[in-house]
């Protein structure tokens, strides 16, 4: 016979999940109702309103997709892309390779342009891929978890609209935790995850289309190759119709709803503020015991930093210590980066400066 679950307390720094506050897991532990009961309905159009505000947005079309960030991904891109679409994917790091795989499997042409992991991308360089491709698509990442770099993205609508070209962006790094206006910077189309910035387990994953996005869904030829993600099916589970879609994760939108309720209390512009405050602090501890940042501090990321790992030390055994021996996860590198980087989560309720404090001094006696 098995014994009951019994899960070790730790503090998560790496790249996702984080902690998740209390309040939140509390929300988990109410009673489901019914995917239509009116008062669960009531609760999902308080998420719309919520991710609306958070990701300073008017798009109708905004929920959560019930999945992951990469369920979000999908369903952006499945509704974004028509078979035969020119595409372009800047990529910077593991994530961008990720959508170039992705938006090939819905039949798009991707041109895929290239930069440093560890640097964002220049305007003129996207400019540049805009007017040699003229995409139906451009797609970013705006935060790269893989390298740390803040992509800056103001800008780059006005180029995009010059050729019909629609925005794209994997905010899954930076809702909740790095300046995002979807609206002021022009993005069409946008998903992101519940376990990072917004504090929440897992499992639900905000995604939005502006009107423009909404339009190009609508003249297209043949249906969204994907049922389950397709965001005319769900409008209509959303939206004003309520007709059964798929069971909602009841409980994970609980989490989501009070997730969100606790950022709009503190208010998305202080939370911003918060996350880079205690960036800096853990730079500059980090920096005092002499270890080096991957990132320019112009590009470096408020929820996630990349250290480099200094020559001769094992990176994977110092972070296997801080887990096992101070119970603190820290990432290793992806990709391209692995071996060369830790990376280190600051995001949502564990952006704390008492959080900072533990993890350097658990690095400084395992170092
Ligand atoms: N995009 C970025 C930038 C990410 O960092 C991640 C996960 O860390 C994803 C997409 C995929 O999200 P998930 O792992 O929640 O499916």
């Amino acid at each position: 016979t098995l014994s009951p679950l019994n899960v070790p307390q730790r503090l998560l720094l790496g790249p996702g999940p984080s902690n998740v506050n209390p309040v939140v897991l509390a929300a988990m532990n109410t009673p489901p109702l019914g995917h239509l009961d009116p008062d669960f309905l009531g609760i999902m159009d308080e998420i719309q309103t919520l991710l609306r505000y958070v990701w300073q947005t008017q798009n109708r079309l905004t929920y959560a997709i019930s999945g992951t960030g990469t369920a979000a991904m999908e369903a952006t891109l499945a509704n974004a892309i028509e078979p035969g679409d020119r595409v372009v994917v800047c990529v910077k790091g593991y994530f961008g390779h990720r959508l170039v795989d992705m938006a090939q499997r819905y039949g798009a042409q991707v041109h895929a342009i290239h930069q440093t992991w560890g640097q964002p991308f220049s305007k003129e360089s996207i400019q540049n891929a805009i007017e040699t491709h003229r995409p139906a698509v451009l797609a970013i990442v705006h935060a790269e978890t893989s390298t740390g770099v803040r992509q800056p993205l103001e800008g780059l609508s006005d180029l995009c609209q010059a050729h019909g070209t629609l925005l794209l962006v994997d905010t899954v790094t930076s809702m909740g935790g790095v300046p995002i206006k979807l609206d002021e910077w022009g993005i069409d189309l946008a998903y992101s995850c519940s376990q990072k910035g917004l504090a929440c387990p897992p499992g639900a994953s905000p995604f939005t289309l502006s009107d423009r996005a909404y339009a190009k869904l609508q003249k297209r030829s043949g249906k969204v190759p994907n049922w389950y993600l397709d965001a005319t099916l769900l409008e209509k589970y959303w939206g004003s119709e309520r007709v059964y879609h798929h069971t909602a994760p009841i409980n994970m939108y609980y989490a989501l709803r009070e997730a969100l309720r606790l950022l709009a209390e503190e208010g998305i512009e202080n939370a911003w503020e918060r996350h880079q405050q205690n960036a800096e602090y853990l730079w500059s501890q980090l920096e005092a015991i002499g270890l080096q940042m991957h990132v320019a501090k112009e590009y470096r990321l408020p929820t996630l930093t990349t250290v480099r790992i200094p020559e001769g030390i094992d990176g994977k055994a110092i972070a296997r210590r801080l887990l096992l021996d101070y119970n603190i996860e820290v990432g290793g590198g992806l990709g391209e980066l692995g071996g060369k980087v830790w990376r280190i989560g600051l995001m949502g309720y564990n952006s704390r400066p008492e959080n900072v404090d533990r993890l350097l001094q658990a690095f400084k006696e395992v170092l």
